[in-house]
């Protein structure tokens, strides 16, 4: 691991001016991919500025009837368990809870998964299903802009996440098949539908990043059921290949898992 400078930010305007005064940084949230990506030496920088202190990057709160807002330095622990997420969409408050192991989940948090966007992760599927809205310390973007690809995503290097923001659904559900050791999706699939009947999915253990699945979406637009799924498939070619599974298995799993996270949906209990 190479040496470098470790600075912890007390305000998003310390962090933009760290951000932009010419050293080449990182920026820290529970380093939980940061740190090991870096002990391997797969990154390097000069300086980490951590972002725990920042106060303005906490926060899961429902200031508007119907939306909820979700700081971006929010362990996946503190979400998994905080009654307002549970009351908005109890299934986003379980996907938290499924994420890899307690330790991991104290520390790791929402925006340092959607900053990684890394292709087995379980927030990105979440929040493009939801079709949340990602507030950066200079402007909004839509979660089917943000996500761009393998650990891609539309943030400039110098520029914070710092909220999310959600209209609330009338359904929403997350289910994966996990690889067993990390709990990282081989394949899982996040569905969200509304008030006035539209549907989003998305995918997460694809080759590319998380995306949605149109025809599934078309599909339970007309009859929100996993008989509506029936006869539709996940195309291999989208899907990644490696030791723990090939993308052929990978593709059939994308849909058992959409038609039970359909019924998953349809069970769960959500507040009026
Ligand atoms: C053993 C293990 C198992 C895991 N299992 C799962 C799993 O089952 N499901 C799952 O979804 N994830 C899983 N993860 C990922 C984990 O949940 C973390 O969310 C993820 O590693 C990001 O970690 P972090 O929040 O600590 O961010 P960091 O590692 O600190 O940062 C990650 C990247 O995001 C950038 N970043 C962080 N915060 C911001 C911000 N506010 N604005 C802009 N950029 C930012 C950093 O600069 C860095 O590039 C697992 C990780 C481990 C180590």
């Amino acid at each position: 691991m190479q040496d470098f400078e470790y600075c912890r930010a007390a305000s998003v305007e310390q962090v933009q001016a760290w951000l932009r005064d010419g050293v080449d940084s990182k920026l820290l949230a529970g380093g939980q991919s940061l740190l090991g990506a870096m002990k391997l030496g797969l990154m390097s920088t000069e300086r980490l500025i951590d972002l725990q202190d920042v106060a303005a990057l906490r926060g899961c709160s429902a200031p508007a009837r119907g939306e909820l807002v979700l700081g971006a330095m929010q362990s996946h622990a503190s979400l998994a368990r905080h009654e307002v997420l549970k009351q908005f969409a109890p299934g986003l408050a379980y996907l938290a809870s499924h994420i890899a192991d307690e330790q991991v989940r104290s520390q790791g948090t929402l925006g340092g998964s959607l900053a990684n966007a890394d292709p087995a992760a379980c927030w990105p599927a979440g929040m493009l299903a939801l079709n949340a809205t990602l507030a950066t310390d200079r402007r909004e973007i839509a979660a089917d802009d943000f996500f761009t690809g393998f650990f891609g995503t539309a943030l400039e290097p110098d520029e914070l996440l710092c909220r999310v923001q959600l209209r609330r659904p009338r359904r929403f559900a997350y289910a994966k098949f996990e690889q067993a050791a990390s709990r990282f999706a081989l394949v899982g699939v996040a569905v969200a539908q509304w008030d006035d009947g539209s549907v989003r999915v998305a995918l997460t253990g694809s080759a590319n990043g998380v995306l949605r699945l149109p025809e599934f979406e078309q599909a339970l637009n007309c009859e929100f059921s996993p008989q509506a799924l029936r006869g539709l498939s996940v195309d291999e070619a989208l899907m990644s290949s490696d030791v723990h599974g090939e993308a052929d298995y990978r593709a059939h799993l994308a849909g058992v898992l959409a038609a039970r996270v359909v019924q998953q949906a349809l069970e769960m209990k959500h507040d009026d």
